[in-house]
């Protein structure tokens, strides 16, 4: 009889699993293993822990009791396990990431030398990274032409979940985590029973999406991103729900799956710019250090910068590890252009408490936000939070629901609680900035560094794209 391994990682699903179907191809039994790394243990934050447990316990549930769970350096964990059951192939859905990179390769050289093989599949992207490139086969830097590809490209039909696999039974097992205590903080429920059944009432709602999406205060996004990131849900299939819905919204939702492969292309091509800038004149951009930039970064972190928009966004993202995208834009413009602070600081802490937090979404949307990154998104363009506020928060609904002590403040005056009579109201901060004022401030530091540089311009026909 023969054995197969499917270690999972960011595919923590059953249905529409090229790897899971590929590994029962090829063998009579497999074992469903996962191996608890302490690396990415360290490196998510209490979100992405809690998601993950829940996401274990139900994929334990569903392989009724027998995935195989393991904790310590995947290298010699996933040796050990494939030597144990003398599997010759370790079935994975290919992994894009830097650290993913890494540890695959070294975790086939470690089977390979016992004689098995490392064997990816798919990717958790529409599109696997690397496949979209330009006429000259180079990777795309800008997103519009990547759009364009990627659609002629296109993506399969999701597959069906198997039926009665074979999973090998008796093997040890660490406990499933139990995931850390998150205190107040509310999280979507894991898994991908949750995840399908939240594309299913997004797919019915989607016609609004491109209407709603940009308004906090409404639900028209569909909260999908955690269930992409950790696979409960391939794009695919999310891809697949709304392919017969025409209309703006279905192809809006779309050009936002396309901007997450973008990413993860971007990201897998250039691994580097997870952490400098894209646009390598944009690094010697002037930032803020020191006791006065850790207090402001440390008001910005709690939603107590006197700037509603930005509070709010904030406290959401303290109490629901989940920030709107366009909130999320203003708070990021916020800490870059108004505070002066390194928008590596800000990303870092997004992934941190981010449930959904990716590296190639978060670092790169920092970037983009930050004018450092892919898209040209000038450094000049500086979102004003107070317009912000008032154009996408008319009626300051968003700011209310998460700043209590602006509960009492009506209609769309939330956003300027400094002109109130009396000024802001008991327990809200002043603003901690002026926004004109540092916005002079970014423009002056932008400037200096275009004295030695010329502004990448977009290409012909390239039009200002944004996330
Ligand atoms: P929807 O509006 O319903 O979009 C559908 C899906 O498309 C999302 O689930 C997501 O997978 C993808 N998507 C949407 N917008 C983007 C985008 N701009 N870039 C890449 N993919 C996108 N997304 C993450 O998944 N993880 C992150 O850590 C992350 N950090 C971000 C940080 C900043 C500063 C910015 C500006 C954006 C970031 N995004 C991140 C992108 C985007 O904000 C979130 O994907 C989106 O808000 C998630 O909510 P949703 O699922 O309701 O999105």
């Amino acid at each position: 009889m023969s054995v197969a391994v499917l270690w999972f990682r960011r595919d923590l699903r059953l249905a529409d699993h090229p790897a899971l179907l590929a590994a029962l191809d090829a063998a009579d039994e497999v074992v469903a293993l996962f191996v608890n790394d302490p690396h990415l243990q360290r490196a998510s934050g209490p979100p992405r822990l809690a998601f993950l447990a829940g996401c274990l316990a139900e994929l334990h549930d569903r392989t009724g009791g027998h995935l195989v769970l393991r904790t310590g350096d995947p290298v010699p964990e996933v040796a050990d396990v494939a030597r144990e059951v003398e599997a010759d192939q370790v079935f994975v859905t290919a992994d894009f990431g830097p650290y993913g990179t890494r540890r695959d390769a070294a975790v086939g050289k470690a089977l390979a030398a016992d004689g098995r093989r490392l064997t990816p599949v798919d990717s958790p992207y529409a599109v696997v990274p690397g496949d979209v490139t330009t006429a000259a086969g180079e990777p795309f830097r800008v997103f519009t032409p990547f759009h364009r590809r990627w659609k002629e490209h296109g993506w399969g039909l999701p597959a069906d979940e198997p039926t009665e696999p074979k999973w090998v039974t008796g093997l040890r097992s660490d406990p499933v985590p139990q995931g850390p205590d998150l205190g107040a903080i509310t999280i979507l429920p894991p898994g991908e029973r949750a995840g399908r059944d939240r594309l299913v009432d997004f797919a019915a709602r989607v016609a609004d999406y491109s209407r709603g999406r940009d308004f906090p205060a409404e639900d028209a996004t569909s909260r999908l991103s955690v269930y992409l990131k950790y696979g409960c849900l391939h794009p695919r299939q999310a891809l697949d729900a709304v392919k017969y819905r025409k209309g703006e919204g279905a192809e809006r939702f779309r050009a936002e799956l396309a901007w997450r492969d973008f990413y993860a292309s971007v990201l897998a091509a250039f691994p580097w710019s997870a952490r400098h800038a894209f646009r390598p004149e944009m690094a010697a951009m002037k930032v803020d250090t020191g006791p006065d930039a850790d207090r402001r970064f440390q008001a910005w972190a709690e939603g107590r910068t006197g700037y509603p928009i930005v509070d709010a966004g904030m406290r959401q993202l303290n109490e629901e590890a989940w920030v709107h995208n366009r909130v999320r834009m203003v708070v990021a413009s916020f800490l870059v252009k108004d505070l002066h602070l390194d928008w590596v600081r800000g990303a870092d802490h997004f992934l941190d408490r981010l449930q959904d937090g990716d590296l190639a979404s978060n670092h790169h949307g920092w970037q983009w936000v930050a004018g450092t990154g892919t898209d040209p998104a000038p450094y000049f363009r500086i979102f004003n939070p107070t317009s912000q506020g008032k154009k996408f928060d008319p009626e300051g609904d968003y700011v209310r629901r998460w700043v209590p002590e602006l509960r009492h403040v009506v209609g769309g005056t939330v956003h300027e609680p400094w002109k109130l009579k009396g000024g802001p109201p008991r327990g809200y901060p002043q603003p901690i900035v002026d926004h004109d004022e540092e916005r002079r401030e970014s423009l002056a530091r932008y400037n200096k560094i275009r004295e030695h540089t010329t502004e990448r311009r977009p290409g012909p026909g390239a039009r200002r794209s944004e996330p």
